[in-house]
């Protein structure tokens, strides 16, 4: 058994506008003092909000393509490459944990924004191998925190596991400017969610987008709160979440980011 300080962390990270490529802000500068902070993992499992299948997958290639899964950004963005590795043996680590549910080794995805936004500024050398999990979207919240409970021993073989999405993500509402407040009632399900982080409660964590008009606002789809889950599922019973940004985008998009282990 690891002790705590071999065991990797696990993270979830608010992501941003696939601008966030390009830009210098104090997320940003957040994501690169983690990175750099943290101990180096052997490999990073991502789950990210923009890889929505029926069933799960994999990225199972050796180099996963950058994957510019977004329309009407400026030209530079669709010739970026993050040219991180793949890890065919932690993608077929990971179908071995989740068994028997079916895992897909896909050859088709990659990495999408969710995941390179944020990688190349965590690992800027693009060193660390890269394995993209799937949502399924056919599946329910708690299908999703049990995916992430049986993820746990990776972090004992220096797996990093990252979540990207963001704990109020409503484009609806979104200020391009940047400049508008947070939304009142999506600010108050942002504190809930870290509430229930914090005293670990995570079946109010599977059950927090259920019906409520505060989490029908926040999240009007689930696909960037599910990847909260993952991560939720890691946490162990002497860890609290360690946050590392803690802003809101346009009101609309939360980028409230934390760490478990790190
Ligand atoms: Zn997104």
């Amino acid at each position: 058994m690891a002790s705590a300080s071999d065991r990797s962390p696990a993270l979830f990270v608010g992501h941003g506008s696939p601008l966030t490529a390009f830009e210098q802000n104090d997320y940003v500068q957040a994501w690169r003092d983690l990175g750099r902070r943290l101990p180096r993992p052997r490999a990073i499992l991502v789950v990210s909000g923009h890889w929505m299948t029926r069933g799960v997958a994999v990225t199972a290639m050796a180099e996963p393509p950058t994957v510019h899964d977004f329309y009407g950004f400026p030209e530079p963005l669709y010739h970026f490459r993050y040219p991180a590795p793949g890890s065919p043996q932690l993608a077929a680590r990971t179908a071995e944990l989740l068994a028997p549910t079916p895992v897909q080794q896909s050859q088709r995805w990659g990495l999408d924004h969710g995941a390179w936004t944020v990688l190349m500024h965590l690992y800027p050398e693009a060193d660390v191998p890269v394995v993209e999990l799937s949502l399924d979207g056919t599946q329910p919240p708690a299908f999703h925190y049990e995916v992430g409970r049986k993820l746990a021993p990776l972090r004992e073989e220096g797996v990093m596991v990252m979540g990207t999405g963001n704990i109020v993500h409503n484009l609806a509402i979104y200020d391009r400017s940047g400049r508008a407040p947070p939304n009142p009632v999506a600010e108050d399900f942002r504190k809930g969610i870290q509430a229930k982080l914090e005293r670990h409660d995570h079946q109010g964590l599977v059950h927090a987008l259920d019906g409520s008009p505060a989490a029908r606002l926040a999240q009007p789809t689930p696909d960037h709160f599910l990847p909260v889950l993952y991560v939720a599922a890691l946490q162990r019973p002497e860890e609290s979440p360690v946050y590392f940004t803690e802003v809101t985008e346009g009101g609309g998009v939360d980028m409230t980011s934390f760490v478990f282990g790190g």
